[in-house]
């Protein structure tokens, strides 16, 4: 089902199979954060006895993002608080069915119908704790800052720093692995907002997939997302062809394709709050 590390002192991260998916877990003196919940309540369920494995303390959640494999698994944790940015929340109540049509689809199209059943029983819990920019969750003895870095992967990722320990959770900003996911994402934005992942002087960044990464490997990845950002600026600006795009970019055609789509699609949202007086 999937296995821990303790990457920092009281930081777990649990790796699976599934999707090369990471969740996390953060435990202080009085209280423990789950960051994301899995793709269904199955996973979810095995991931909540795997924490208790671990720690009794009372959970709080935090959801990276509302993409299901990070979101569709909260259910298992019973009413606990919910953490996420407001746009999670929207994306949720907005277009979780969408999701788990479009993803029950994927499974049975690829002969797992066990997966899209668990998928088409898993109830969605919209979170209730929003964070616009910036929250603090004191779990005793330890402070975990949540912080919105502006759009990326999502209009609404949220990343989670544990700065006592150095490591920080960064949900699909950051992949290892295999290359970003572009369908909800905001190329543009992207760069701006591993920045924000670099200056919080983290030694150790949990990505959504993959295995914990460096600085040295967010800057790099940081990069080729700027390389895919100019490429779409260029075709958006009519400079060069989509094809020439995807020939120069460092990452498949399947994924930059995505990535030119999103582009084209508009400029990323503001950043929230910026613009009221
Ligand atoms: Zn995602």
């Amino acid at each position: 089902m999937g296995r821990w590390a303790e990457v920092a002192d009281r930081v777990w991260v649990r790796r699976h199979e599934e999707l090369d998916l990471s969740l996390g877990l953060v435990a202080g003196e009085r209280a423990c954060l789950v960051v994301d919940t899995g793709a269904d309540e199955v996973q979810g369920a095995g991931f909540a006895a795997a924490v208790r494995e671990l720690t009794d303390l009372p959970w709080s959640v935090v959801l990276t993002h509302a993409h299901f494999d990070h979101s569709f698994g909260t259910a298992a944790f019973g009413g606990c608080p919910v953490w996420a940015h407001p746009g999670c929340r929207a994306d949720l109540a907005g277009h979780a069915e969408t999701q788990r049509s479009h993803w029950a689809e994927y499974y049975r199209a690829r002969g797992r119908p066990e997966a899209a059943a668990r998928l088409a029983a898993a109830r969605v819990v919209l979170p209730d704790r929003p964070v616009e920019d910036v929250a603090e969750i004191d779990l005793g003895g330890r402070v975990v800052r949540l912080a919105h870095p502006g759009p990326g992967h999502t209009g609404h990722d949220l990343m989670v720093d544990v700065s006592d320990s150095g490591v920080l959770f960064a949900g699909d900003l950051v992949e290892q692995g295999a290359p970003p996911s572009f369908g909800d994402a905001f190329p543009g934005a992207w760069p701006s907002a591993l920045d924000r992942i670099l200056a919080s002087g983290a030694r150790t960044v949990v990505p959504g997939h993959g295995e914990p990464v460096d600085a040295a490997f967010v800057a790099r990845q940081r990069a080729e997302l700027a390389q895919v950002a100019a490429l779409c600026l260029a075709v958006t600006r009519g400079e060069i062809a989509a094809d020439e795009a995807l020939a120069r970019s460092p990452y498949p055609a399947e994924f930059t394709s995505d990535a030119l789509r999103r582009a084209a699609a508009g400029p990323a949202p503001r950043p929230p709050g910026r613009d009221r007086s």
